[in-house]
């Protein structure tokens, strides 16, 4: 084929000479190759097998090279690699269809995008144009994505750089039990405060002028943040109280990763627009999108909806997501990720924050964890205070990968993420190299 075979040292140079990198320093960073992958795991430059817990960027939630997705793929590029999105086209048909059947009650309309970012940016123009009204509420601890809109939803560091005073973004504090922002005691007060201060901020903003609150139904990058139980049904009280749209961004949280098909079930509310990508077809082709109710649809029976995308609802895109979504149906992968949280990362972790003097709390569900590494557990100081700020975090990533095992560190994090048909002793196997990891670390 025209594909040229490169050495490991061929791609790293070429890399540094030509890719320019998200989110980096361009002179200060070193890329690990990656040669081959194959289910769980990928191997390096130096021919190392890693369990990937990353899932890449959370998002091969059937692993690598699943045959059926491949073969999906394979059968779509020899038949119909692609067709523009003014016509109809079976893969992208079926695609929405069994979307659809997953999403909640009512949601049963698709508008395919690129991925996150561009469908949150979608979201929000469709609830500006029902609702009539321009501002947007997110949380402080959130990533909705890398555009100009959803950079500036984007409550994290990131969004420093692109703030844009003009996006209508308007931010107020999700609850975190943990590091409570409102001095709470309990989960169930962090909830209470937490559902108070979004009507007070609603309240002195102007409830008039919110389209929509746009939320990770489970805050991702932010840490795993699990909502206590009620807060998400919530915020879907003070949106009706108020005539503001519910977005709800399952972009990582949805597909299963939360041991349900979208994290929102956890609290039996049905939003206004979810928005996906990702997991949807395990990331093998890009693809995201909006799934929309009947209310929020309505406004366009009659009223074109001004925004498109070249590559809305690109067949291969599609034909990946097919095949995803019928191979999670199939082998029950769903189930399969609540039961890795209930029975293997939850007590595995849990003994682990029990035990070692750095894990602060080990919190998440289903295959979506994160370990929050604090340098004195009395104080809960962080051991990272920012990004890349910490020697501690490297030595412990470092002494993870020594062992064959591929974390995501995010500050003073490790997110424990694997492909979602990880095996029960993948996870045992992660959850002891990470023990390990810490205590080397630790002993310098
Ligand atoms: N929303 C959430 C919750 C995410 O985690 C991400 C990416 O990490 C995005 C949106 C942005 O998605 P994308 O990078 O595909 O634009």
């Amino acid at each position: 084929t025209d594909l040229t075979p490169l050495t490991a040292e061929q791609t790293y140079e070429l890399d540094r000479r030509h890719v320019f990198h998200s989110w980096s320093a361009q002179a200060q960073i070193t890329p690990m190759v990656v040669t081959k992958a194959e289910g769980s795991y990928v191997w390096d430059q130096d021919d190392n097998r890693l369990l990937d817990f990353t899932s890449q960027l959370v998002y091969t939630n059937l692993g690598h090279q699943h045959p059926r997705i491949v073969a999906a793929i394979q059968e779509q590029a020899a038949t119909l690699c692609t067709v523009a999105p003014q016509h109809a086209n079976a893969t992208r048909s079926e695609a929405a269809r069994l979307i659809a059947s997953h999403t909640p009650d009512g949601l049963d309309k698709v508008f395919f995008t690129n991925g996150g970012a561009d469908a949150n940016e979608h979201a929000v123009r469709m609830a500006r144009l029902h609702t009539g009204r321009p501002k947007v509420l997110t949380t402080y601890r959130s990533y909705h994505g890398g555009t100009q809109l959803a950079i500036n939803m984007t409550g994290d560091q990131r969004r420093w750089a692109n703030d844009a005073a003009s996006s209508g973004a308007v931010h107020f504090f999700g609850p975190f039990a943990y590091r409570s922002p409102f001095h709470s005691s309990s989960v169930e007060e962090e909830g209470e405060r937490a559902l108070a201060h979004l009507e007070q901020t609603i309240l002195f903003e102007g409830p008039d002028t919110f389209a929509a609150v746009v939320l990770e139904s489970i805050p991702g990058t932010a840490g795993v943040l699990v909502p206590p139980p009620g807060y998400l049904r919530g915020v879907r009280e003070l949106c009706d109280k108020y005539g503001i749209l519910l977005v709800a961004d399952e972009v990582m949280a949805g597909f299963g990763r939360a041991g349900r098909w979208f994290a929102v079930e956890h609290d039996g509310v049905v939003p206004d627009l979810l928005t996906f990508a990702k997991g949807v077809n395990s990331g093998y082709v890009p693809l995201g999108g909006v799934a929309i109710s009947p209310h929020v649809a309505a406004t366009f029976d009659d009223r074109a909806y001004p925004g498109g995308l070249t590559y809305s609802g690109h067949p291969l895109a599609c034909a990946a997501a097919v095949a995803t979504i019928r191979a999670m149906e199939d082998d029950r992968v769903v189930e399969h990720a609540a039961a890795l949280g209930d029975e293997v990362f939850g007590p595995r972790l849990q003994d682990l924050a029990d035990r070692d003097p750095w894990v602060g709390e080990a919190r998440g569900v289903g295959a979506f964890w994160a370990v929050e590494l604090v340098a004195d557990k009395a104080t809960r100081e962080p051991l990272a205070a920012y990004p890349g700020s910490s020697p501690q975090m490297a030595a412990v990533v470092a002494a993870c990968k020594k062992r064959g095992l591929l974390p995501l560190a995010v500050v003073n994090r490790i997110h424990l993420v694997p492909p979602l048909n990880a095996s029960a002793s993948q996870v045992h196997e992660a959850v002891d190299v990470l023990g390990e990891a810490l205590a080397e670390a630790r002993a310098g």
